[in-house]
């Protein structure tokens, strides 16, 4: 498997190559050049097998030459104790649970995973330092994925405004490798910063510098595995056609989904499913974008106008038009339906979904009506539904039971630094630490 930049005319690189590097050092993003087809590995998979089995069996395939079998063993073990869960509703609709990680969003598959991968391919003889901006509780993901890892340092910067669910005894003033600084200013000024660091060579050499964002292509391959251990699970009884409904924000876990389809994974199509912040609704038919303004909805985490993918959509588009135009399909689903959405599903099914869930399975059903589709759909939940209590409660008059590890995230912490938001106060603050 080879991975290359958006940018035109360069040199393709192995996976441990660009997740070291984070992003391509001429600018543009990576995204997948070539892979094997991998449809005779998986079909011989049944229902019985887990998911740690299925990355222990197909990643070293994958990633041929640069994890070999026991290697890809241990960190699909080291990686996950937590694992995704496929639930049938009906002939129609199933549910594939992506939220058993440690913050109980999906986001902990792809954080969990490079975290494992960065400390195998660490070079052993310097350390490496992994800066990622975060807010909510990706910080929370990325400290528990990345703590103890041997030769990782983990950066975290923090928008203004209280940090939790970080536990102190894992930052590096007190023996542990992560640290938490916060900056003066919003999330996309911490996101900026890490663009402006990733473009900066000379602080990338000096520190071994990668970063754990969604700019990272690191962060798909492990959602891949899950499409395919959906997959296996359905494939005995699927009589028919197979398609994913995905929540899409940044639009990382769709374009997950299609990497998925190139290893050779049979699927008909992917719901993009989207809020009101549908800017993106006809980029699949007509390859056209125009921004809009951001509305604020009841399933925030879909409120973007500007995905980060989009130069990696815009790629695939130009690799296979014909697959974005006929296998993707947007909808656009608003506020009241989704709340209908989790009411009907909470008494149909005695399932409690979160809004971004019920986004999709809207999607879902809205696409089967408008192009009288009959296949299987295969659902994303993509985050707890005890993550938004208030919302479940004021929709459904019930409360979502709250597991253990969730409720430790609710704990604040202080960060090792508050600083501006520029790259020598940001040097300066790392280099104080040791
Ligand atoms: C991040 C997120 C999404 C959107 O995923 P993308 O890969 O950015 O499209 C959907 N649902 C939840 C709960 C999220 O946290």
């Amino acid at each position: 498997m080879l991975f290359r930049s958006t940018q035109p005319d360069r040199m393709p690189v192995s996976y441990k190559e660009a997740i070291l590097n984070g992003m391509p050092p001429e600018g543009g993003l990576y995204v997948l050049d070539s892979v094997m087809d991998m449809r005779h590995f998986f079909l011989y998979m049944d229902s019985e097998t887990t998911f740690r089995e299925l990355i222990s069996a197909i990643s070293p395939i994958l990633l041929q030459g640069e994890l070999n079998p026991l290697s890809a063993a241990s960190v699909a073990e080291s990686a996950f104790d937590f694992e995704p869960e496929l639930r049938q509703l009906d002939e129609r609709y199933s549910i594939l649970t992506l939220y058993n990680g440690p913050t109980g969003v999906f986001k902990d598959f792809g954080i969990a995973y490079i975290a494992a991968l960065m400390e195998e391919f660490a070079p052993g003889d310097k350390k490496i330092m992994v800066v990622s901006a975060a807010r909510s509780d990706t910080g929370a993901s990325l400290a528990h994925a990345f703590h103890q890892r041997k030769n990782i340092i983990s950066v975290i910067l923090y928008p203004s405004g209280v940090i939790r669910g970080l536990d102190e005894k894992t930052f590096v003033e007190n023996g542990g490798n992560i640290i938490p600084i916060q900056i003066d200013g919003v999330f996309d000024d911490c996101q900026r910063l890490v663009m402006e660091i990733m473009k900066d060579r000379d602080f990338v050499g000096r520190y071994n510098l990668t970063t754990a964002n969604a700019i990272n292509v690191g962060r798909l391959l492990p959602q891949t595995f899950y499409y395919l251990y959906a997959f296996i699970k359905v494939k005995k009884w699927l009589s028919g056609d197979l398609q994913f409904s995905v929540p899409c924000g940044n639009f990382g876990n769709l374009i997950a989904g299609l990497y998925a389809w190139k290893f050779g994974m049979p699927v008909n199509g992917f719901i993009a499913a989207m809020n009101a912040n549908n800017a993106f609704a006809n980029f699949f038919s007509e390859k056209a974008f125009t921004t809009k303004r951001r509305i604020s909805t009841i399933s925030p985490a879909l409120d973007v106008c500007f995905p980060s993918n989009y130069e990696r959509l815009l790629s695939f588009y130009n690799e296979a038009p014909l697959v974005m135009r006929n296998m993707v399909f947007p909808q656009s689903i608003d506020d009241e339906i989704t709340r209908k959405t989790m009411k009907d599903v909470w008494k149909k099914h005695n399932i409690i979904l979160d809004s971004h869930t019920a986004v999709a399975f809207a999607a879902a059903k809205q696409n089967a009506e408008t192009s009288g589709d009959e296949c299987h759909t295969i659902i994303l939940a993509t985050e707890h539904p005890a993550k938004q209590a208030p919302l479940v409660f004021d929709t459904l008059g019930q409360m979502a039971p709250i597991p253990e590890k969730l409720s430790l995230l609710k704990k604040e912490c202080k960060p090792t630094a508050c600083i501006s938001p520029q790259i020598d106060t940001l040097e300066s603050a790392i280099a104080s630490c040791f």
